[in-house]
This record gives C-alpha cells, sequence and structure tokens, in this order.
C-alpha cells in the first residue's frame, strides 16, 4: 500500500540556479495539491536539491539522506534532484537504497510524473536528460521573496573549466526565448517585484546558441530595462571571456541594471588559468577590468578564487595575492581546491599539501576582509540608495546598495521594497550603518 503523500519539504544546497530549481519545484508540488512544511519531520515527501561543487557539500547530503534512512520507521518518499543526482546517477540507489527517485537537473520538468512512476510502481524512478529541453513553466515557481526574484535566461555551460562538474551536470548552454523572459519579468513587475537577478552559468553567453534570434546578453537587458515597476537589475554569473564591451556600456546606460560585476578571475597565473582551461591569461583579464572602469567608473567587482590547484607554485599564488590587493573586489568566494570526480583535473595529482591551501586561503581571506573594511570606512558620510529588503531581529530596516553592500537604518515597515535615501554614519563587521535622508525615491 501507498505511504500518505499530502506533504513536501525540499532542502536546497548550493548556488542561486539550484535556488531558482527548488522555487520552481515547489510550484509544481503546490499545484499537485501537496502543501509545504517548514519541518521536514512533517513531510510525507522530502526533496534534497543537491550541489555537485564541492565534495563537502556531497558528503553532508549523503549523510543527511542515509540517516533518515536508518531513524524513519514510516520513513517519507526521498527524492534527489539536482547536481548530484546528475554526476551520480542510478549508483545513488545503490548507496542510498532509502532514495525512491533521482531527478536531474535538466528533468525538473518531469518532477510530478516521476513521483506518480513511484506511487503507480512502488518501485524507483530515474529521470537524467543529459540536455535541457526549453520546456520548463517557469511562471509557477513558488517565490520565497516578494521583493527580488531569480530569473533563469539560460542553462547549461559550454566552456569545460578543468576544476568543475557543471558542463557535465547540466549540460550545454540553452537559452531561454528573450519573450519568455520578459513576460516573466512583466509578470514579477506586475506582482510587485522590484529587483531581478538574470541567472545563468555563464549569462554572457546569453544568445549565442540561437543567433536566429538576433539577440546577445546586452540585448536583453535593453529588453528588459523597458520594463515599468523593475527597479534594479543584477546578473549571475559571468565568465570574464564573454564580458564584452557592449555589455560595460549597458551597465553604464541602463538605470536599472546595477554596477556590480561579478568577474571571477580563479586564480593570478597564466600557467594555472591555461591549466584551468580559462582561455584567458591574466593581462588580458586586467585589460577587461580596466576597461570596464574606465567605461563604468563606479563598478564595484566581485570574484571567485581557487587556492592550491594542482602544481600551484608559491610564487604563483603570490601572483593571485598581488591581483586581488590590486583590483579591491568587494566581494569574493574564495576556496581551497578539492578533487571532483568526473572533471578533467581529477586527473592531476591533488598535490598542494593541506596546510598549504588552508594557508593561502587565509591569507587571502584577511587580505580581502582588509580591502572590504577600508571600502566600508570610505562609504561613511556617502548617501547611498538602498532597496528595503527585510525587518531584521531588532526591528531594523535591512538592503543593499546597488553595488550589494549591506545595510541598516531605522525605518517603518511601510518602506519594504521602496528605494530610501541613506546616510551611511559608520559600519560593523560587513555591515553599513545609516539613517534616512530625506523623502522615499519610489514607491
Ligand atoms: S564557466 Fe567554468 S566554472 Fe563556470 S560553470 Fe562553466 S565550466 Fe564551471
Amino acid at each position: 500500500m501507498n505511504r500518505p503523500l499530502k506533504t513536501f519539504y525540499i532542502r536546497t544546497y548550493g548556488c542561486q540556479m539550484n535556488e531558482l530549481d527548488t522555487e520552481i519545484m515547489a510550484g509544481q508540488l503546490l499545484q499537485r495539491g501537496l502543501t509545504q512544511v517548514e519541518n521536514e519531520g512533517d513531510a510525507d515527501l522530502l526533496l534534497f536539491n543537491t550541489c555537485s561543487i564541492r565534495d563537502l557539500a556531497e558528503r553532508k547530503v549523503m549523510g543527511k539522506i542515509g540517516q533518515l534512512g536508518r531513524t524513519k520507521k514510516n520513513r517519507p518518499y526521498i527524492g534527489v534532484t539536482g547536481c548530484m543526482a546528475m554526476a551520480k546517477k542510478e549508483s545513488l540507489f545503490k548507496k542510498l537504497p532509502n532514495v525512491d527517485f533521482v531527478l536531474g537537473t535538466n528533468n525538473i520538468t518531469d518532477l510530478n510524473s516521476v513521483i506518480d512512476e513511484v506511487l503507480y510502481t512502488n518501485g524507483k524512478a530515474l529521470r537524467t536528460d543529459s540536455q535541457f529541453e526549453e520546456n520548463l513553466d517557469y511562471l509557477v515557481a513558488k517565490r520565497d521573496d516578494a521583493i527580488k526574484a531569480h530569473v533563469s535566461i539560460i542553462r547549461g555551460c559550454d566552456k569545460f573549466c578543468t576544476y568543475c562538474v557543471v558542463p557535465y551536470t547540466r549540460g550545454q548552454e540553452v537559452s531561454r526565448p528573450p519573450e519568455d523572459i520578459e513576460k516573466e519579468v512583466r509578470m514579477l513587475a506586475d506582482q510587485g517585484y522590484k529587483e531581478i537577478c538574470v541567472l545563468g552559468q555563464n549569462v554572457n553567453s546569453y544568445g549565442k546558441d540561437k543567433p536566429e534570434w538576433n539577440c546577445l546578453f546586452h540585448d536583453l537587458l535593453y529588453r528588459l530595462d523597458k520594463i515599468d515597476g523593475i527597479e534594479r537589475i543584477r546578473f549571475m554569473t559571468s565568465h570574464p571571456v564573454d564580458i564584452t564591451k557592449e555589455l560595460m556600456h549597458a551597465i553604464a546606460d541602463l538605470p536599472s541594471l546595477c554596477e556590480f560585476v561579478h568577474f571571477p578571475i580563479q586564480a593570478g597565473s597564466s600557467r594555472i588559468l591555461r591549466k584551468m582551461h580559462r582561455i584567458y591569461k591574466k593581462e588580458e583579464y586586467l585589460e577587461k577590468v580596466a576597461l570596464l572602469r574606465e567605461i563604468v567608473p563606479n563598478v564595484s567587482l566581485g570574484t571567485d578564487i581557487i587556492v592550491g590547484f594542482p602544481t600551484e607554485t608559491d610564487a604563483e599564488f603570490e601572483e593571485t595575492y598581488q591581483v586581488m590587493k590590486d583590483i579591491r573586489y568587494s566581494v569574493a568566494f574564495m576556496y581551497a581546491y578539492s578533487e571532483r570526480q568526473g572533471t578533467p583535473a581529477k586527473r592531476w595529482k591533488d598535490d598542494i599539501p593541506e596546510e598549504v591551501k588552508q594557508e593561502r586561503l587565509q591569507r587571502l581571506i584577511d587580505l580581502h576582509n582588509s580591502v572590504c573594511a577600508e571600502q566600508r570606512a570610505d562609504m561613511i558620510g556617502q548617501t547611498v540608495e538602498v532597496l528595503v529588503e527585510k525587518k531584521n531581529r531588532e526591528g531594523k530596516l535591512k538592503g543593499r546598495t546597488r553595488c550589494w553592500k549591506k545595510v541598516i537604518f531605522d525605518g517603518d515597515e511601510t518602506m519594504l521594497g521602496t528605494l530610501q535615501n541613506v546616510r551611511l554614519h559608520s559600519f560593523n563587521h560587513q555591515t553599513l550603518l545609516g539613517e534616512l535622508q530625506g523623502a522615499s525615491l519610489l514607491v
């Protein structure tokens, strides 16, 4: 006899793409008539939307699901989705016998039919297509936030960096038709959303797979900027090679496009970049950053860095350190290299001792923290535009500047979802503190 299936709980690991996929899957399950619960112990269906980028993330989720199998008498249905589902496929059933279905990143459209298969056959189901078909109903997404929304514009990646599993777990790049994206953004604007973040593994590749659309990434941004009600547009994430002059001009020109670019260098040595298959040299990257700063003088930059890539010497690490010092990123995601199953880099010996990796990482973190503290100190006395996102536990309003800095100030709840001018007077840790200046910029 089938176990009951009335409630569900989704646990999400990893990037914003996964967060958006979770919102779409939650919408599909709500349409099916299930109720979303806050507590996983109350769920008849547990979905794990997983990440394969780091070994630790995989081990955590494997441990968690294994534990559920041991402790639950009347266990819930368990589904694994996301990149780990793609990387491990049917082997997951062997490792975790309590898993009922495995649904790949390119198959989330099939969620309800996979659940039906499990219910009707009382068996297990696997759906892991290697290529995404642009047939997903994004409009069904059950959004967790009422002010900011993620909007997918391209899925997959064609870059094949040697350390990365994404091209194997998410397949080739597939752009979404611009009319569909505009329709979704218009709908979000009508629902009162003020900020959208357009998402893709490499948004800058948008439209290259569909030359007949005549709509590249910057063209799409010009179209989205025209939609009334959306005050801010962000994008995540970029590959430096595809950051074009046209995109830089779009950032300078378009009122809604925020002056923040995630511009991930990954390493400061051209030899390591070649080994990573990043397809740019350090000098080319630096030239592009200089051009961007010339065209958009107030731009802030973010980056990703991997330290301790196989064969990275002390001198090569120093190049990374110097780039960080020179560019002064305002956001940095920094990691010590770890081997990933199924990536080309796995064939090289992971030869940098863990303590060396950790020491390099710590030096970068310390440098980044001191740069950010200096940047915050430089902002004191400035008046910045803040999109008010929430009230914190102390009853203060919290929001972000166009350049993604967190700001806290006193104000009332009616300001949620509005743009406010805030004069900065101090900062603590990672947050700027300020006070309201004059009238609201927009309701
Ligand atoms: S650009 Fe490189 S790091 Fe980014 S998703 Fe593609 S392969 Fe992975």
